[in-house]
């Protein structure tokens, strides 16, 4: 079911929030919608959709188009979104890499980067810097509205600081929200990356198709992240979903915490390739110091496994396994319908995941016999943290959002 959009006001007062109602329609449309179907979605009258839209073709935010014959009615004119009347940066931040995207206002990367994660928080921001200046450069008279930028959890959003991100050692607790708004002079937003990954889902990827959407990142660590009929359950500190201790197999490995077979030890990086060098998958020589070179050796065993190698197969599969078993308890607590996978490490288990959730599906959740519920994988790749960072900045400045995080840099 499509997500239906919010209601507009038809009170005078409330102009500007009925811009950002209609706003967030077109922008929703994807393709093109007609004043007489905004009024229809919205409950505004036509004489105020007519004003609204009066407005935002005189801002340049929208263009008419071709115009629809339906039925005996007058022919209506078709809206589009002008692309090009905003941009929005945005930087995704893991262990291993930087991602950066210039996106437009109808949400299309126009520019991309990926630079190797340097090393502390300075470093990462005056990286940053870099890139935003260069793609800001190329952004021909048009505006930028600010910079998003998706990191580990967890966060403090009201402060905007990450605090010490897990396999990041020396960053500590760093107000990178302000620290990054100073360095770019650009209005600056912080999220967790699952929050920020679940936001590009929800306005690009297949999310129509679901009410209750789950969604399962996995990067060097997992986070999982809710959506109700398009909106993101963050919780209270918006940092809902850091289930890594959820015990997933009572016989599993240990994990730091105490128990064996949390979620998180299973999935992770360096138990998989632990497991991979004990079982003669990989070399005992294998670097393993370092987020990079466990990345590699991560890849490596995918490799091994695809090339048909048992033992790492074995591997895999039964994180796999552990991972589906997390999957089912988590959309059986929130009755999801729809479960979507992505993150860096997405497509190494992806061979592996499918099976295993079909089977724990079947044969554990609850709500089996009440409704389906679809497992699938992000179709957004690598982009998706920098995509989501940089929806949430267009969603902040162009849709009826009240509680988005912008910090305005010093002196603007
Ligand atoms: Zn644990």
């Amino acid at each position: 079911m499509r997500y239906p959009g919010r209601r507009g006001t038809n009170l005078p007062r409330m102009g500007d929030y009925n811009q950002l109602v209609v706003l967030d329609h077109i922008r929703r449309a994807r393709v093109s919608v007609s004043r007489v179907e905004l009024a229809a979605v919205t409950g505004l009258s036509g004489q105020t959709i007519s004003n609204v839209v009066g407005r935002l073709l005189e801002q340049g935010l929208v263009q008419e188009g071709e115009r629809q014959i339906t039925g005996r009615g007058k022919p209506r004119t078709l809206l589009h979104l002008r692309p090009g009347a905003g941009y929005a940066l945005g930087a995704h931040i893991d262990p291993v890499s930087v991602t950066i995207v210039l996106l437009d206002l109808a949400g299309t990367i126009v520019e991309r980067a990926v630079v190797t994660t340097p090393d502390g928080s300075p470093a990462v921001v005056a990286a940053i810097a870099d890139e935003v200046a260069r793609m800001r450069a190329l952004v021909p008279g048009g505006e930028v509205v600010g910079l998003g930028v998706a990191a580990p959890g967890p966060i403090d959003p009201e402060a905007g600081r990450v605090i010490h991100p897990p396999l990041m050692p020396s960053w500590g607790d760093v107000p990178l929200r302000d620290r990054l708004a100073d360095a770019t002079g650009l209005p600056t937003l912080l999220d967790k990356d699952v929050a920020a990954a679940m936001v590009a889902e929800l306005w690009q990827g297949h999310h129509e198709l679901h009410t209750t959407t789950l969604f399962v990142y996995l990067g060097f660590g997992i986070g999982f992240a809710f959506a109700r009929e398009g909106e993101v359950l963050s919780g209270s500190s918006r940092n809902a979903g850091e289930i890594g201790h959820l015990i997933v197999d009572a016989d599993g490995p240990p994990c730091f915490c105490g128990n064996r077979g949390c979620l998180g030890v299973s999935v992770a990086l360096d138990r998989l390739v632990a497991e991979a060098v004990d079982g003669g998958v990989l070399p005992a020589s294998t670097p393993r110091g370092t987020p990079a070179e466990l990345d590699v050796a991560m890849g490596r065993l995918a490799a091994a496994g695809e090339a048909g190698d048992a033992v790492a197969r074995e591997i895999l599969d039964r994180a796999a396994r552990r991972l589906a078993r997390g999957i089912v308890i988590v959309s059986d607590l929130i009755d999801a319908d729809g479960v979507v996978v992505g993150g860096a490490n997405w497509a190494r288990l992806a061979p592996y995941l499918s099976a295993a959730a079909r089977t724990e599906f079947a044969g554990h959740a609850t709500m089996r016999e009440l409704h389906g519920v679809e497992v699938g994988g992000t179709a957004l790749g690598p982009w998706i943290g920098a995509v989501g960072a940089a929806s949430q900045v267009l969603d902040a400045a162009f849709t009826p959002h009240a509680s988005l995080l912008v910090a305005q840099p010093a002196g603007a």
